[in-house]
């Protein structure tokens, strides 16, 4: 069937382009459909053209160079410096042979597409190889370069994965849409874990499949990926909402047992979320407590990731339309909107989110095409969840930090590697330059500087303030030299047991392995140090007994187990989490544009998640649901 659809297609693509298009062949690639030509210059031009073909195709479309035209890359490479000016500052060309793009990572990326885009054109015309540009980060990101010789190494069976993949999308329903359910399948009424599967009658898509980091057994570590509705080897799709562990830890874990196709999420997800699972590999190991899959696996997962922009409309399944918008909870963090059977239903799965412009991401979206459901997170949905603002979170954090330095003490900020870290950087780097704390070196541990690295990457996705200090006021805050990388356990000891006043960032943010747990054994005993947290303590971590104010705390020490007496002085911020607080998500589901339906509440405790649903149920008079884990929802 997908074959007579594609001879379709082809037919009306040859009938609306113009004969200099010389098409070479046209397939299904992933959600695209790509078209070959012989003349590359159609490729930066006649781009209404597309536009529109698209439009009546209701397709996306790609146009590549065929590979008959197609200059050998040090040919090409020689042509693009004859090409671009020497001012552009070219600090890497790459070759994508799957998309037939060149990418040209440049200090000016500005010199390299031209006046209206007439030097990238020319690159087009020249070596049939289609430009990507991109801006050289500040900062270079060790992760970005694996995913990178990942992609590079695995080029024929990312190929492959995507020519099967495209022909099941474009088969067509086989079944009428006439209804849709949700099974929860961890995540619901509790914290990690999160996932959950969305079936029609023509498809399975998974959202989200994290772990519990804080679970002190693997029972409760997991999601019911033993519920009866699930099959690996059904799996259409998984989407992932944004890099946090309890929302994509257990990815490879699919590629481990069999899946084989894609996961939809944004680029710096993508990074992030490698970045997360290879570290949770190295402490689940280090700690002697394994993981039921490996790093081939988490290679596997890079491999299959399809990045999708905001905005962008992309079929993953015979029935279901995706769409990613901006969620503003970390780098990436998206809501996902699915357009299920032709409009018949459409679902917004929030993911985390924050509703409040942040000093790194603009505020959650709240406009959707359509959306008769929505599921959204309830992690701080009681109602005595009422946070401090930001600004007095930040003036709280100056004061207590200030403190510290004067008694000669130190800080540790047990803290996310990704999100509330940059956060803080952006924070105490401000601070620190107006002279409002003592200018005392502020430590980044290891996994953080990564992330801020990736961040640096994809300036793309950050607030539009902070891009704007950054291109067109020249200041980074991620590069300013305040900040100094610790990656040795040698750096680690050197900095505790120095006289010197500092600020250590380290993960982990509940203190559950990393280094802040290292940190906090040498500190904890000396009252001139303050700990702050600044983040969400689950149950059972340690990080929530100290913040429950335990005074002796037994812990591992060299093989032994050893009683700290705890002297440090433990403060909690609110106000800087990535999560909405009640009034957020109660002025959240006001302003939601349409109204949905139906609201499905998850990820939290569960008095919250309940007191949440009763009073968007008595507030807005819409139906609310507060399923546990492995009950169904029909939607439809
Ligand atoms: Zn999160």
């Amino acid at each position: 069937m997908s074959s007579e659809i594609l001879e379709d297609i082809k037919k009306t693509i040859i009938k609306k382009l113009p004969k200099e298009a010389h098409i070479a062949k046209v397939e299904f690639e992933g959600p695209e459909v790509v078209i070959y030509t012989k003349n590359p210059q159609i490729i930066t031009e006649n781009g209404d053209m597309v536009r529109n073909l698209a439009k009546d195709l209701r397709k996306r479309i790609i146009i590549r160079s065929d590979k008959s035209v197609l200059d050998g890359p040090e040919e090409t490479i020689e042509k693009i410096h004859g090409i671009v000016p020497e001012g552009a500052e070219i600090t890497d060309i790459y070759f994508d042979t799957v998309t037939r793009e060149v990418v040209i990572t440049a200090k000016k990326p500005g010199l390299v597409i031209g006046k209206y885009g007439s030097t990238s054109r020319s690159i087009v015309k020249n070596t049939g190889w289609a430009p990507k540009i991109l801006r050289t980060p500040p900062l270079s990101s060790e992760i970005i370069s694996k995913v990178r010789l990942t992609l590079k190494n695995h080029t024929k069976e990312r190929k492959k994965m995507l020519q099967d993949l495209g022909r099941q999308i474009h088969e067509g329903s086989k079944y009428s849409n006439d209804w849709a359910r949700v099974t929860s399948m961890g995540g619901f009424k509790e914290v990690g874990r999160s996932s959950m599967l969305l079936q029609t009658p023509n498809s399975r898509v998974l959202m989200d499949c994290g772990v519990n980091v804080a679970a002190s057994d693997n029972k409760n570590a997991f999601p019911y990926l033993n519920a009866p509705e699930f099959s690996i080897e059904d799996l259409d799709a998984v989407i992932i909402s944004h890099a946090h562990l309890d929302h994509c830890g257990f990815v490879p874990y699919l590629y481990h047992y069999g899946y084989e196709g894609p996961i939809y999420c944004t680029t710096p997800t993508r990074d992030l979320m490698t970045l997360l699972q290879l570290d949770h590999l190295d402490i689940a190991h280090r700690e002697g407590n394994p993981l039921p899959f490996n790093r081939k696996h988490v290679s596997q997962a890079i491999k299959n990731v399809i990045c999708l922009d905001y905005g962008e409309v992309t079929d993953i399944s015979p029935d279901i339309k995706l769409t990613l918008h901006n969620a503003g909870h970390i780098l990436g963090s998206a809501m996902s909107h699915m357009h299920i059977g032709d409009g018949a239903h459409n679902l917004v799965y929030t993911g985390d989110f924050k509703y409040e412009r942040s000093r790194l991401l603009e505020p959650a979206t709240t406009r959707f095409p359509r959306s008769e459901t929505v599921i959204m997170e309830s992690t701080y949905g009681g109602r005595e969840d009422i946070q401090p603002s930001r600004n007095s979170a930040e003036k709280e954090m100056m004061k207590t930090i200030y403190k510290t330095l004067k008694k000669g003490g130190k800080v540790l900020v047990p803290v996310f590697a990704v999100g509330r870290a940059q956060e803080l950087m952006i924070v105490l780097e401000e601070y620190m330059r107006h002279g409002m704390i003592d200018e005392v070196p502020i430590y980044i541990d290891g996994m953080i500087w990564e992330a801020t690295a990736i961040h640096t990457a994809r300036p793309e996705y950050l607030s539009k303030d902070l891009r704007d200090q950054i291109f067109h006021m020249g200041r980074n805050p991620f590069i300013s030299d305040m900040f100094s990388k610790v990656q040795s356990h040698d750096q680690r000891k050197d900095i505790v047991e120095s006289k010197e006043p500092s600020i250590i960032l380290s993960t982990s943010g509940m203190l559950t392995g990393g280094n802040s747990v290292e940190y906090f054994k040498w500190l904890c005993e000396d009252y001139k140090n303050t700990l702050i947290f600044v983040g969400y303590q689950s149950e059972g971590s340690l990080g929530s007994r100290v913040q429950k104010g335990w005074k002796e705390i037994p812990l591992e020490d060299e093989g032994r187990n050893k009683v700290y007496n705890i002297e440090m002085e433990i403060k909690t911020i609110n106000g800087f989490s990535g999560h909405s607080n009640r009034r957020q998500l109660m002025d959240y589901v006001k302003r939601l544009n349409p109204k949905p339906e139906k609201v499905i509440t998850c990820h939290g405790d569960p008095y919250k998640t309940v007191d949440l649903a009763s009073s968007i149920h008595r507030s807005y008079k819409l139906e609310t649901k507060t399923p546990l884990n492995l009950e169904t929802v029909r939607i439809q």
